[in-house]
């Protein structure tokens, strides 16, 4: 506390990331990151836009960027934004669509961000619980409320909502904006993109942090309908016109020039994903269905606390959520085989 600080700012309860620490020694699956480098042509992009141009400000508009992405999902450069990470935009998202009068509605258990964020912008909140499977309850997102948000697969629990569910929920709130978080879309999942032209209300947020493995680099999207983009960019600058920077710009463009790199990674996350789900249910675990980068996992005679902390004796970080309902979780991120074969000799001699 200071006497400096505002009383918002005394107020808030930061969000507190998974560790990165500087000991690379660590078999690292606790931010679900990928584990395997961005393409060759982003970096070669970079590298070619590391020049004198750095003196002048990039493009605030992120015109070739939008492009891109807007001519990869075959729509109009008006109905897509780029930002710094996806969890900018959802900042702007809640700045610019959520209805402080009303209850902004998410998962219970769910990405922790969004608590943070509906403090920061003064917006009550009502949680609606996953069932017992963990699956989000679509039918209990009542109609009155102030702005749904919902990541598809949610996180930590990995799970997948199926089209038509999302379907039925833009349905049953026309009037209120819908933000579908698809961090992790790419492993396996039906990007709701595709639904933006039947619904004006649904705004689609997506990362190339995960599946293109450029967590550093910090680019995020989202598309939805041009009334919803306007928005944002009204937002975005209202807060810093140049959000995305010179080399994050090149590198992102390059992103979407190597398909094939992007296919055949997402891939190898995909089967790693699969093997390792049978292996850990073999040595006793029980595992959601993942249809993300990383698998929750739990075991049920071992305290979740505890095999955390013996895998980090072991040099290995998963992520534990001292959370009720999945604190005998583990959210275990796909790394390499190499590092998926670590993991399971180190549960074997601890399961
Ligand atoms: N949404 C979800 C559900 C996430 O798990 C994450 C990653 N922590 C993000 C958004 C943010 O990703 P980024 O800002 O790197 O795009």
């Amino acid at each position: 506390m200071s006497k400096f600080w505002s009383p918002l700012t005394a107020s808030l309860v930061p969000y507190v990331p998974g560790e990165q620490p500087k000991d690379k020694t660590y078999i690292k699956l606790n931010t679900n990151e990928n584990p395997y480098p961005p393409s060759p042509k982003v970096i070669d992009a970079i590298k070619a836009a590391a020049n004198a141009d750095l003196r002048l400000y990039p493009d605030p508009t992120c015109e070739g960027l939008i492009q891109a992405a807007a001519a990869y999902y075959g729509l109009p450069a008006q109905q897509v934004f780029a930002g710094n990470g996806s969890d900018e935009i959802l900042a702007f998202a809640f700045a610019a669509f959520f209805d402080p009068a009303k209850k902004l509605l998410f998962p219970d258990i769910t990405y922790s961000f969004y608590k943070v964020y509906a403090k920061l912008y003064g917006l009550q909140t009502e949680l609606i619980p996953l069932d017992e499977q963990f699956n989000v309850q679509v039918d209990r997102f009542h109609s009155d409320n102030g702005g749904v948000i919902i990541p598809n697969p949610n996180a930590p629990t990995a799970q997948l909502l199926p089209l038509d569910e999302i379907r039925a929920l833009l349905e049953n709130n026309p009037n209120q904006a819908v933000v579908i978080d698809e961090a992790y879309i790419d492993f396996g999942g039906e990007s709701a993109v595709q639904l933006i032209s039947e619904y004006p209300n649904l705004l689609v947020v997506q990362t190339l942090s995960k599946s293109r493995s450029l967590a550093g680099l910090r680019v995020g999207f989202a598309f939805g309908s041009e009334e919803l983009i306007e928005g944002l960019n009204r937002i975005k600058n209202s807060f810093n016109s140049y959000t995305l920077d010179r080399l994050a710009l090149a590198g992102a463009v390059a992103s979407f020039e190597d398909e094939a790199y992007f296919r055949e990674t997402t891939a190898k996350v995909i089967a790693t994903r699969e093997r390792v789900t049978e292996q850990v249910i073999s040595l006793g675990f029980k595992a959601t269905e993942s249809k993300a980068n990383f698998v929750f996992i739990s075991h049920p005679s071992i305290a979740a606390k505890g095999i955390f902390q013996q895998l980090r004796d072991r040099g290995v970080l998963v992520r534990y959520f001292d959370q009720p309902r999945i604190n005998e979780y583990l959210r275990v991120s796909i790394g390499t085989d190499e590092e998926m074969d670590a993991l399971i000799a180190a549960l074997r001699e601890i399961a």
